[in-house]
């Protein structure tokens, strides 16, 4: 086994957003996130729009500090890196690709002045900077093309250059934040062929944010973000035929607790509380007993919360209460009812 690279543990990031009038909100885009990526894997990120996908970049890009938790990345805790360390961090370690790769570029260089800009801006002038450059566009397979205005580049070309600059400082971690999101399916894959060779050739661990549930061929493995959260991950199985399929694993947070799909809920009808049992295979997560059931829903209906267990547990203790002094009133009133009658 390699050693983890990104470990990240109940990492929770919170946006205030200041409105009118002086009040704030807060928006929790990180509410608890574990992580572990070894070093040299590729893994792909999904989730719905605002789960928290491009937050967990940029938490582990150092382009912003975790609120809580920590993201450890190497041995650098980013969360406790001065700003100049995490400054430092961000220029040698990180290499980011966005989604509109032509967006930080400069349409009217050509490919190869595009790539030897950033390298001039951190100090690599001259000769060195075009032969890095030269060799940088040769990575990204797009030597041919050098001298071409990157307006007259594909999308799928321009994306090129962006790696190309993202692969600038001999970087240890690739983010991209949905590279292929502009691109047809086509390209799409190229762009996927591109960053796996370079996963490979260059040992260069990679985080790719992705819309596409198909990321997971391409990738070693999909981790799944819902609402700031892990929520699953999808694997690659070597089938013994030599093939391969994908299982889908459920997240286990620190202290144990498991999300269980909607979807499964619904199937079983399961609702606030399940039954858990070990059987022979393993854990076995059911809908409680009839009796169980009934006892808990008739009196409240479908909707049980809180304020209905909490109303349930008084409840119960006044028809305890009301019980015993029943009890006591039988017995006063049989011995007097005895008394009377004898
Ligand atoms: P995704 O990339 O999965 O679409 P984001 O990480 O961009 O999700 O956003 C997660 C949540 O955090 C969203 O509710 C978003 O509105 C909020 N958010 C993201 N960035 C900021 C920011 N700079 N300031 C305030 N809120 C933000
Ligand atoms: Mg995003």
């Amino acid at each position: 086994m390699s050693e983890p690279l990104i470990l990240c543990e109940n990492l929770i990031k919170i946006y205030r957003l200041n409105q009118e009038g002086g009040a704030s909100v807060e928006v929790q885009a990180l509410q608890g996130l574990d992580l572990m990526v070894n070093a040299g894997e590729m893994i792909g990120v999904v989730g719905a729009s605002g789960s928290g996908k491009s937050t967990l970049l940029n938490v582990l890009g150092g382009l912003d500090r975790p609120t809580g938790g920590r993201a450890i990345i190497g041995k650098k805790d980013l969360g406790r890196l001065s700003e100049r360390a995490l400054d430092e961090y961000r220029r040698q370690q990180v290499g980011f690709v966005w989604q509109q790769g032509a967006r930080n570029l400069i349409s009217y260089l050509t490919a190869i002045e595009n790539v030897e800009l950033p390298l001039t801006l951190s100090g690599i002038v001259g000769k060195p900077a075009r032969v890095r450059a030269a060799e940088l566009l040769k990575l990204v397979d797009l030597q041919e093309r050098a001298g071409h205005r990157l307006e007259e580049l594909s999308g799928g070309e321009q994306q090129r250059v962006a790696i190309a600059i993202a692969l600038a400082n001999n970087p240890s971690l690739l983010l991209a934040d949905e590279p292929t999101g502009e691109l047809d399916t086509v390209t799409a894959q190229t762009i996927y062929d591109l960053l796996r060779s370079l996963n490979k050739d260059l040992g260069l661990t990679m985080v790719i944010v992705s819309h596409d549930p198909g990321i997971a061929k391409h990738v070693d493995r999909v981790v799944a973000v819902r609402d700031g959260k892990l929520a699953s991950e999808t694997v690659r199985v070597e089938k013994s035929d030599g093939g391969e399929h994908h299982v889908e694993l459920a997240i286990l947070d620190a202290a144990g607790r498991l999300q269980i799909p909607r979807e499964y809920l619904e199937e079983f009808e399961i609702k606030r509380r399940v039954l858990i049992e070990t059987t022979d295979e393993g854990i076995l997560i059911r809908k409680p007993e009839n009796h169980h059931e009934r006892e808990h829903s008739s009196s409240a209906g479908e909707q049980a919360h809180p304020e209905y267990d909490r109303s349930l547990q008084a409840g119960n203790e006044t028809l305890r209460a009301q019980s015993s002094w029943s009890k006591m009133w039988q017995s006063v009133k049989s011995r007097f009812t005895k008394g009377v009658r004898k």
